[in-house]
């Protein structure tokens, strides 16, 4: 799929005065939800509107820190 392209659901100046209701971080757009680097939480898009509620957040263990990666519990390509 290709990035930043069919994601133009929240304009951008929008998208930066929104935060993480859990750690006040700041969100990026992923597919149909709002992500927050910082703890992982996704938050839904639903009808254009970003629901940012902590109980309605997805956690992604797996994926906590696709950006930087600085943890990584399980790499299964680490093979030489
Ligand atoms: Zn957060």
């Amino acid at each position: 799929m290709e990035t930043g392209t069919l994601l133009n659901m929240i304009p951008a100046d929008l998208l930066e005065i929104l935060a993480c209701p859990a750690c006040r971080e700041a969100l990026t757009e992923k597919d149909d939800a709002l992500q927050c680097a910082a703890c992982g939480r996704s938050y839904p898009i639903r009808d254009g509107i970003p629901i940012l509620l902590v109980d309605q957040a997805r956690m992604e263990p797996s994926k906590i820190d696709p950006v930087t990666r600085t943890t990584t519990p399980d790499s299964p390509s680490a093979k030489p």
